[in-house]
């Protein structure tokens, strides 16, 4: 089998409201989509997460190398592709093209070999992932009215939904973060029965953030995400020993020289490699390798289309939390449920949460059907600047 061809599909949709967050408004999704045929007429869809234009350009970079190989030989196409950029690449969203190429590549295997991704990677220790609802973000609506009032109404819209566990946004400042927060945990109960993380995503300085931390632990929160700029190692560890929340980071984090960085450090409780980002399924299976050699739990970063879903999905089935014992920990996914189109409507069967879990899909490959009339509908097509 041969590899005949790369499209990118840059998907894009306005969003009938804007949304915030620490760092900047979001008004739109603008995502990087790929598809790679091959000469037996199988295809497979890829993802990568980050600046879409770029993304496209970046994927553009690495196709000569894999047009005409055997998609097959993933691990061998991925050193190519790695070795090919490394002076330039490091880290940063050309790793996020290698990951929705890497993807696909995944895809196109499971499809020839008629398993699904995660039988590949080694088989599922759960059919069914539990998730957590990503949200409570902020509205100018927000700023206008009682924001505590709308955050609770909508973590207790997503308890209703069957989430156990929701992760809100922090990092408006100390003060403003406290009273949400407080609103929000004392709308889902203060016993703990629904887990609740925070991010702040990387919004403070370490004094902000040893503040904000020292404010919250009697709420039981279950992480503070990116408390601080996600290259203050030394930050993040002595963060870690000054309070009793746990912390998670990795999003912005790449390979796994990279994670190596934030394991050796004992910089958090949890690691959160994206697979659109990371180095791909290839590489987020190293990072969990490499998570579990030094007994911190991962949780995959989760925030795009269903093709990123369900290459999420498969790597968390595969998840293995050390030293196990007979009722271990499991793995939290993210889920996303900021409002997404394109999340929504990619998918012919888009996934949907049961009491709080996603099934992982057990067709050959990501085990999902692209409706290419709505790949379409969402396209942009390729624009001079
Ligand atoms: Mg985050």
């Amino acid at each position: 089998m041969k590899i005949t061809g790369i499209t990118t599909f840059l998907l894009s949709d306005t969003l009938d409201e804007s949304f915030y967050f620490s760092q900047f408004e979001y008004a739109s999704r603008l995502i990087c989509v790929v598809k790679v045929t091959t000469d037996e007429g199988i295809v497979g869809w890829g993802e990568g997460y980050g600046p879409a234009e770029v993304i496209r350009s970046a994927i553009n970079f690495f196709a000569p190398l894999v047009i005409g190989r055997n998609p097959l030989q993933g691990e061998v196409i991925w050193q190519d592709m790695h070795r090919r950029a490394l002076d330039y690449a490091r880290k940063g969203v050309m790793l996020s093209a290698l990951s929705a190429i890497d993807i696909a590549l995944w895809d196109i295997r499971g499809k020839a070999l008629g398993q699904s991704v995660s039988t590949l990677l080694g088989g599922r220790f759960r059919e069914k992932v539990e998730v957590y609802a990503t949200g409570l973000y902020f509205t100018q609506a927000h700023a206008c009215g009682n924001m505590q009032a709308k955050l609770a109404d909508e973590a207790l819209l997503y308890k209703s939904q069957g989430y156990r566990a929701i992760k809100m946004k922090v990092g408006l400042g100390v003060r403003t973060d406290i009273d949400n927060v407080t609103a929000v945990r004392k709308a889902l109960g203060a016993g703990g029965e629904i887990k609740l993380m925070v991010d702040s995503n990387h919004a403070y300085t370490f004094r902000e953030a040893f503040e904000l931390a020292r404010a919250l632990e009697p709420l039981r929160i279950h992480w503070f995400e990116e408390p601080l700029a996600p290259d203050d190692y030394a930050g993040y560890r002595e963060l870690r020993g000054r309070t009793t929340i746990p912390l998670a980071a990795g999003e912005c984090e790449f390979l796994r020289a990279g994670f190596r960085q934030l394991l050796e450090g004992r910089c958090v409780d949890f690691i959160q490699p994206e697979t659109c980002a990371a180095g791909g399924i290839t590489e987020a299976k190293k990072i969990a390798d490499l998570a579990y050699a030094h007994y911190v739990e991962m949780t995959p970063h989760n925030w795009g289309t269903g093709i990123a879903v369900a290459a999420n999905l498969h790597l968390t089935a595969n998840l293995c939390y050390p030293p196990g014992r007979m009722h271990a920990n499991q793995p939290l996914l993210e889920f996303d449920r900021s409002p997404n189109r394109l999340r929504e409507e990619l998918l012919a069967h888009p996934f949907k949460a049961t009491d709080g879990c996603l099934t992982v899909p057990t067709a050959p490959g990501l085990g999902i059907e692209i409706d290419e009339e709505k790949l379409l509908h969402f396209s942009q097509p390729p624009r001079a600047s």
